[in-house]
Parts: structure tokens; C-alpha cells; sequence
């Protein structure tokens, strides 16, 4: 389609800030935004990072899904596609991807999406499942499986990461269900909202220390019904990228804090190898980017979508955002 000739010219990976309205206590603005670029006062100095775009304080969940929504054409088409939501706590992230009853977010949207495209293409049709993992500390963690209830239930099996010949990436013991419509699927997604584990830190009253991923995968046949074309679509809630010295961080904290820090480096790796079209891409390095594997370079579609503040007080955070911006880029 004419969409996705578009994005393919302008290269697989997409980076967009997005900057969240200041909060009532924030006064003292330190960004500034001008099209598709970011000042940033931060020690008496002015940084400029370049971004594909930027999302204005004021910009709607309309407006970001308008990027968005040719990737989701991308998936239908046999793309598999990443959408990922980073930058400190407290930025936006969740208001991104879930937003709320009055503003949902692309999460919403895209379900809505998928399924809206789907069944206005009379020539094919497709099988969808859903799953929602967390990932914790180097841990896996299935969002759909219930907690044992009684001594005697069985416990969650454990997932583990598997690639086959065709270097198709799947998760053994994650449960996948299947999804007939969005509503099914929204139902699912608020279950396993409500099974992610938080905690406390002292730059937020709760904070996300885990990555929370959703996939949809889709399986597309034309009137034939034979050999059907698999694609996958990843939404996912990066945890925090603050560093750790400003939280104070001790203890199980302190180790959360560096689980992050180490899946957020490894997947700013492979991404920024993909776009320098590096031999190696160090796919290893973590459990996301292991996850992710088929689903990032080659012919896979991936919107980075990072959050920053604009308030004086977070500058030395966006400054780190935006920089990871730049080198995925
Ligand atoms: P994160 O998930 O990155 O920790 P949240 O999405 O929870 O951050 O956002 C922190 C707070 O700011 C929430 O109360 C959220 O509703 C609000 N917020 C974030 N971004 C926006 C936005 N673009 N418009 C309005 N409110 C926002
Ligand atoms: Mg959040």
C-alpha cells in the first residue's frame, strides 16, 4: 500500500518525543520545542537533540495514533511491528499506551484498528491471539495466568525463549488466547494491567520497575486458506529509565533499577546497530531483545515513542532520554 511504500522510504525505525503537559507544581519549563527538534536547558547550557518528530505538550492521543496507525496496516499486511513507550517515570508512558476511559491510548486504538482493517478486507481473513507478559528483573512473567489460589494448584510454568530454523521467536508456556474482536481483547488487557507488579521509589509515589509487552499475533489467508502469512505486533510499556543515584535506590530497589537499565542499554544497542546496518546486532545481550529478535531490523517496523518532562527539575532525565533518542536514530 501507499503507507507502507512511505515508511519504507523514510527507513524502518521512527523515533517521536513526546513531552507531557507540566503538572501544577512545575513552573520552571526547561524544554523547548521547535518541529521536529528539542532544546533542552540543562546546567547553563542549551542541548539540541533532532527527533522524526515532536509532540507538543498539548497534542492529542489523535494525534500520536496518527503515527502509529500505518504500522498496525503494517502488521495486517505480514510486518511484525514494535511500539515502544520509554523515558523516566512519571513522563507519560502509561498515558501513552492505555490512557483512560475519556482518552484511551494506542493500545485501545490499535485493537480497535486491527480489527476495524481486518474486516474491511474482503480478500483475506486472519486469526488473532493476544498474550501480555512482564518482564522483572531478568524474569518472565505471564500476565494471563492466575496466581496459584491453594498450596495444591500447580504453579505457573516457566516461560522460557525459543527461536526456530526460520528464526521465528516464541515464548514457550505463554498463554494465548484467541480474539475475535476487540472488546475480547480489551477485557484480556485490563486483566493483565491488573496483575503487574509495582513498587516504591522516592521520584514517584508508585513506579513501574518491570517492562509490561503485549502481542497480537495474527495469522492472514486469502480465499484459499492455505499457507497463511504470521505476523506479530508488540506494544510495549518500557519501565522507568531514570538513573538510579537520583532515587536513592537501595536494596531490591537498587537491583530493579539495574535490570531496567540493563534491557534499556541492550535494546538501545540493537536498534541503533540495525540503523548503522552493522553485521553483528547484538540480539543476545537481554531477555527484550531477545524477545523481540524477529520482531526488530530486517523487515520488521518499529516506532520508538519517548517520553520526557518539561520541567527544570528533570532536565539531567530528558537530557538521557533524548539522548537514547538520538542513538536509536
Ligand atoms: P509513566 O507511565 O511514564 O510513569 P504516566 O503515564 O503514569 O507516566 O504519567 C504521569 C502522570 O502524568 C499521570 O497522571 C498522567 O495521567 C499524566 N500525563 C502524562 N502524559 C500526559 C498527557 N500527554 N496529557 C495529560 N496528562 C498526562
Ligand atoms: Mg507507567
Amino acid at each position: 500500500s501507499l503507507h507502507n511504500r512511505y515508511l519504507d522510504l523514510k527507513g524502518n525505525v521512527r523515533v517521536f518525543c513526546r513531552i507531557r503537559p507540566p503538572a501544577r507544581k512545575e513552573q520552571q519549563a526547561a524544554v523547548v520545542p521547535s518541529l521536529n527538534k528539542i532544546h533542552v536547558a540543562v546546567s547553563g547550557k542549551r542541548k539540541i537533540f533532532e527527533l522524526d518528530k515532536v509532540f507538543l505538550p498539548a497534542s492529542t492521543q489523535d494525534d500520536v495514533f496518527a503515527e502509529v496507525s500505518p504500522l498496525v496496516r503494517s502488521a495486517l499486511d505480514g510486518h511484525n511491528v514494535c511500539v515502544f513507550a520509554y523515558g523516566q517515570t512519571g513522563a507519560g508512558k502509561t498515558f501513552t499506551m492505555e490512557g483512560n476511559r475519556e482518552l484511551p491510548g494506542i493500545v485501545p486504538r490499535t485493537l480497535q484498528t486491527l480489527f476495524h482493517q481486518a474486516s474491511s478486507d474482503r480478500s483475506r481473513s486472519y486469526i488473532f491471539t493476544f498474550s501480555m507478559l512482564e518482564l522483572y528483573m531478568g524474569s518472565l512473567r505471564d500476565l494471563l495466568v492466575s496466581a496459584p489460589q491453594r498450596i495444591t494448584d500447580p504453579a505457573p510454568k516457566c516461560l522460557s525463549i525459543q527461536m526456530d530454523v526460520k528464526g521465528w521467536v516464541e515464548i514457550e508456556n505463554l498463554s494465548e488466547f484467541v480474539i475475535k474482536d476487540a472488546k475480547q481483547a480489551r477485557k484480556l488487557y485490563r486483566t493483565g494491567s491488573r496483575a503487574r507488579a509495582t513498587a516504591c521509589t522516592n521520584s514517584n509515589e508508585v513506579s513501574s520497575r518491570s517492562h509490561c509487552l503485549i502481542r497480537v499475533t495474527m495469522a492472514c489467508t486469502d480465499h484459499s486458506g492455505e499457507n497463511p502469512i504470521l505476523s506479530k505486533l508488540w506494544l510495549v510499556d518500557l519501565g522507568g529509565s531514570e538513573r538510579l543515584l537520583k532515587t536513592n535506590a537501595k536494596g531490591q530497589i537498587l537491583e530493579e533499577g539495574k535490570a531496567i537499565n540493563l534491557s534499556l542499554t541492550a535494546l538501545g544497542d540493537v536498534i541503533s546497530a540495525l540503523q548503522k546496518k552493522q553485521p553483528h546486532i547484538p540480539y543476545r545481550n537481554s531477555k527484550l531483545t531477545q524477545i523481540l529478535r524477529d520482531s526488530l531490523g530486517e523487515d520488521a517496523k518499529t516506532v520508538m515513542l519517548v517520553h520526557v518532562s518539561p520541567s527544570k527539575e528533570d532536565a539531567g532525565e530528558t537530557v538521557c532520554s533524548l539522548t537514547f533518542a538520538t542513538r536509536a536514530r
